[in-house]
């Protein structure tokens, strides 16, 4: 059993008015209220920080389990009514503690408003207190945890958003928030971007909703919309035992993006390349551009960012790529129901040698295999309830996958063979067998995963 989770997000139309978006006091209530919350929300990490005290207290209850009474730690629901009786003026409360006094420093702010931050502020001064007690522990010097920063998207529970998306008319689809306008607070319309694919997946049965959280950027406002879904899965453990077990497994690279094997019965039976399609060189043409610009610049100032636009083309580049190949990796698990999902798994790797541009295009590359193994994982969870191993990845280029001897990986240049670290070609000396490399390395991660030939568990020997 487990829980798949993914984010769906709907945009906020942010346009000139007369092009049919949000005019600019709306989009500055969209800021304001952003800050207001923030404020809110430090004001209630000082409270708690001023009172761990509170935050460490142990409650007594009634178990019915054990039939006698037991200590618990306080709940984060104890500690928001504790809370909120503390520092808001109620008709029980007249009176908040000295200096302590929320309602006067947030005059009429929606108590939903005020709840969510009181439920962010516990949960980011515990992580804070348990961060520093572990820190304190381990007796080292450096590295003390922060305090906890304040800022943070709000989440918007029931009663402060409410979507309309009913009528037919696309144009006239809205979203209505509750926003502060520097003044008061009030109800607010703002037009949204909705299209097909948003109701499409906001209507869909099978995820359950949760409360959606307001991301307000420089450039764009959206609404991001969690969903989760129960997904019952089977343990890889108890699978392995399926004689026949259909197995996965995705080889990373950088321009055949992901090459798929798919294994059973030790027999190879599908395989799928995923090419990036050019993506490699054109986000490399871009770099060149920017490292160039960046050299004409010469020193960047602080706090400030060249080339916004570009770098903002480059990641929707590398997040889109990264969906797509996730998504075909996925649906090869579909047809296989059942299976198991391999991945090598991931090592640090540092840019380094070569130009500017070459280095921050690998880094780049290296990032796009770490969000294609993060995403692949999610879909195919999602989807078809695979569950994803990662192995060991010694040698799965080096060796050959079908004797297990270590082999060298070689490319024809002009009729020659070329023997080179970056060949594309693999050749096994022993066995005399060719193959491609990517096709070689994607075979071995099954032998990983089954610890077959070279990757079988060393016998560990004592004394
Ligand atoms: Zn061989």
């Amino acid at each position: 059993m487990g829980q798949a989770t993914r984010t769906t997000k709907l945009l906020l139309d942010l346009d000139k008015r007369n092009q049919g978006g949000a005019n600019t006091a709306k989009r500055a209530a969209l800021d304001a209220t952003v800050e207001i919350l923030n404020a809110a929300r430090a004001f209630y990490i000082d409270f708690f920080l001023a009172h761990a005290e509170k935050l460490a207290e142990r409650v007594s209850y009634y178990s019915e389990k054990q039939l006698e009474m037991r200590t618990r730690a306080i709940s984060a629901h104890e500690l928001l009514t504790w809370a909120e009786g503390c520092t808001v003026a109620t008709r029980e409360h007249p009176h908040p503690w000295e200096g302590w006094n929320f309602t006067e420093v947030f005059p009429d702010m929606p108590f939903v408003y005020r709840r969510s931050a009181i439920k962010d502020a516990i949960g980011k001064v515990r992580s804070y207190l348990s961060h520093r007690a572990n820190w304190n522990k381990s007796g080292k010097h450096k590295g003390e945890p922060g305090r906890p920063g304040a800022t943070d998207h709000p989440t918007l529970y029931q009663g402060t958003c409410t979507l309309h998306l009913e009528s037919a008319d696309v144009k006239s689809r809205f979203v209505q928030l509750k926003v502060y306008d520097g003044k008061e607070w009030s109800w607010v319309n703002y037009p949204v971007q909705c299209n097909r694919y948003f109701e499409q997946r906001h209507h869909d049965e099978a995820w359950e909703h949760k409360s959606p959280i307001l991301i307000v950027r420089p450039h764009e406002v959206a609404l991001h919309f969690p969903q989760t879904k129960e997904v019952e899965a089977k343990k890889v453990k108890e699978s392995k035992l399926d004689p026949a077990l259909v197995t996965v497994a995705v080889d990373l690279n950088v321009k055949n993006l992901a090459v798929i094997t798919v294994r059973q019965r030790e027999r190879i039976i599908e395989t799928v390349f995923v090419t990036d399609h050019g993506l490699d060189a054109h986000r490399y043409q871009h770099l060149k551009r920017i490292a160039k610009k960046q050299w004409q610049s010469g020193k960047p100032i602080k706090g400030e960012h060249s080339n916004q636009e570009l770098w903002r083309h480059i990641d929707h580049l590398n997040e889109d790529a990264a969906h797509k190949v996730a998504r075909s990796i996925a649906n090869v698990c579909t047809r296989y129901p059942g299976c198991v999902l391999l991945f090598e798994r991931l090592r640090k790797i540092k840019a380094k040698g070569g130009s500017k541009s070459r280095r921050l295009n690998r880094k780049r590359a290296n990032h796009l295999r770490g969000k294609i193994n993060q995403f692949a994982r999610e879909k195919a969870f999602a989807t078809c309830a695979t569950c994803t191993v990662e192995v060991n990845p010694h040698g799965t280029s080096q060796y050959c996958s079908r004797c297990g001897a270590k082999g060298e990986r070689f490319s024809y240049r002009g009729g020659t063979r070329l023997i080179a670290k970056w060949g594309k070609l693999f050749f096994c000396p022993s066995c005399r067998y060719e193959a491609n490399a990517d096709f070689n390395a994607s075979a071995n991660v099954h032998h990983s995963f089954f610890h077959e030939l070279h990757w079988q568990p060393r016998i560990m020997r004592s004394g």
